[in-house]
């Protein structure tokens, strides 16, 4: 049974204990530390206090399609700054794409009030001025969210509500505030792993699914409680759903998989693919950090599915579609998830690593076939996309930046297709033994962390490859 509220409220109330924040900061580092061993994710994928936490307590209205939420989020910022303001992400106008779903109407930073600005295409930036210069900030939201009535990342379609990106988000800063504004185009969202708390309220009748442990709800009153640690985002659904469940063994350890749908006549083989995705790319890239993965089937328009942390959705389409939905958005667990990469600039590195191990997860089940038909047939739907493009001056460039691609199709073919591609060209030159030995290494060493085209060239060099020409060459 996992126990979210004591971890969050120790958190809390060692922050605010003392004056003297480095007094705070220490004991707050001890109590992570306790908690983190103690607590609800018994492998807590680290320990100390380095990355932002967030306490949310969220009320969802199923007939009004409304969140009112609470939100206090413990961040830590580097000590010579020379901006002195702090900076969120307010994805939901951005998703929504109608610049007003999220209304804010209070900031506290430390316990006081302060004016904030709402800036940005779609007003997806909020701005609040940082008072003083600590290394740790506590900033309190009270926000409520429209949810739009339609197939998107934050709506609700066919009585599921999909509740993803909802809450100001912490934008990244390495060096100065990342001010990514959002596009139609990708996946344009980028933030560190944290640690989520997360109370939420709703209607008894239905059914919540979430990143992270889920804790039984409570009938009466319909709240969950809800602990998802090192995670890259929080994400939960609504819905009259279904649950199918498995627990398999990682690692040595119970990983709880899930899979909620309204309609699905394959449901086990649907769960058992997603399971089977999980061991597979453990056994080969490094054990699967959660102790939770929920697979959710939600429309989106456009998307055969999206990846959150622990957590991912599948659109309903043909099922060998299907399942290869499910198989790409199990391996952006390893890539987005754990291994952070730059989804703005360098989109291949996660998408066309997951779009490649969508296939090789038959290769690795021992369908050495089926993964080398599949690559055929890759290569050559990208070969006949090029070609005809070309004349009209067609950028077979990988590394660069998402508002660069005119159409969807032309991000998919360049991204996902090539990047798939690259990475079979990569394992077909180097062995598969060395190939899986280098992107281990690249998951070890990037774990919960940031990594770049360098990350891969420094992951293949400890295998005696040097990639750094066939990139320079692709990119
Ligand atoms: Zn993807």
């Amino acid at each position: 049974m996992i126990s979210p509220p004591p971890l969050k409220k120790q958190i809390f109330m060692t922050f605010f204990r003392g004056k003297i924040l480095r007094v705070c900061l220490l004991a707050l580092l001890f109590v992570c530390l306790i908690c983190a061993l103690c607590a609800c994710n018994k492998s807590s994928p680290r320990p100390a206090f380095s990355r932002p936490i967030y306490d949310i307590n969220m009320t969802y209205d199923a007939k009004a399609h409304t969140i009112d939420a609470k939100q206090e989020t413990l961040i830590p910022l580097p000590e010579k700054m020379t901006e002195d303001y702090v900076l969120f992400n307010l994805y939901a106008n951005a998703v929504a794409g109608v610049g007003d779903a999220i209304s804010v109407s209070e900031v506290k930073i430390n316990r006081k009030s302060v004016d904030f600005e709402i800036c940005g295409k779609n007003n997806c930036f909020l701005k609040a001025p940082l008072l003083g210069a600590d290394t740790l900030y506590d900033i309190c939201f009270e926000y409520s969210v429209n949810v739009p009535e339609e197939k998107l990342r934050l709506g609700v379609s066919d009585g599921v509500a999909l509740l993803s990106f909802f809450y100001p988000s912490a934008a990244r800063y390495d060096g100065g505030w990342r001010e990514n504004e959002y596009l139609e185009i990708g996946d344009p969202f980028m933030s560190d792993c944290a640690d989520f708390y997360v109370t939420l309220k709703t209607s008894p009748s239905l059914v919540a699914a979430a990143s992270g442990e889920v804790s039984p709800m409570d009938d009466e009153d319909g709240v969950y409680e809800i602990c998802a640690e090192g995670v890259r985002d929080f994400a939960l659904a609504i819905g009259d759903f279904e649950v199918a469940k498995k627990d398999i063994q990682v690692g040595g350890r119970d990983v709880a998989i899930k899979y909620f749908y309204s309609q699905d006549e394959a449901s086990d083989a649907t769960l058992s693919r997603a399971a089977n995705a999980v061991e597979m790319f453990s056994q080969a890239f490094g054990d699967y950090p959660y102790p939770a993965f929920s697979l959710v089937q939600a429309d989106i328009d456009g998307g055969g599915g999206m990846e959150y942390g622990a957590f991912a959705t599948v659109s309903p389409s043909e099922r060998e579609n299907y399942l290869d939905a499910v198989a790409h958005e199990v391996a952006h667990q390893w890539w987005y998830g754990a291994v952070g990469s730059d989804q703005i600039n360098s989109a291949w590195l996660d998408e066309g690593l997951s779009e490649f191990c969508t296939y090789y997860l038959d290769f690795l089940v021992g369908d050495r076939k089926k993964y080398g038909d599949a690559i055929k047939d890759i290569s050559r739907s990208y070969s006949a996309f090029a070609q005809d493009l070309r004349p009209a001056g067609f950028s077979e460039k990988m590394e660069r930046p998402l508002s660069s691609f005119l159409t969807t199709g032309e991000y998919v073919a360049v991204v996902y297709k090539q990047g798939a591609l690259l990475f079979d060209m990569i394992r077909g030159l180097v062995g598969d033994k060395k190939f899986v030995a280098a992107m281990r290494v690249y998951f070890e060493d990037n774990k919960f962390g940031f990594a770049d085209k360098n990350s891969l060239i420094s992951a293949f060099k400890t295998q005696g490859y040097d990639i750094s020409p066939i990139l320079a060459a692709r990119l």
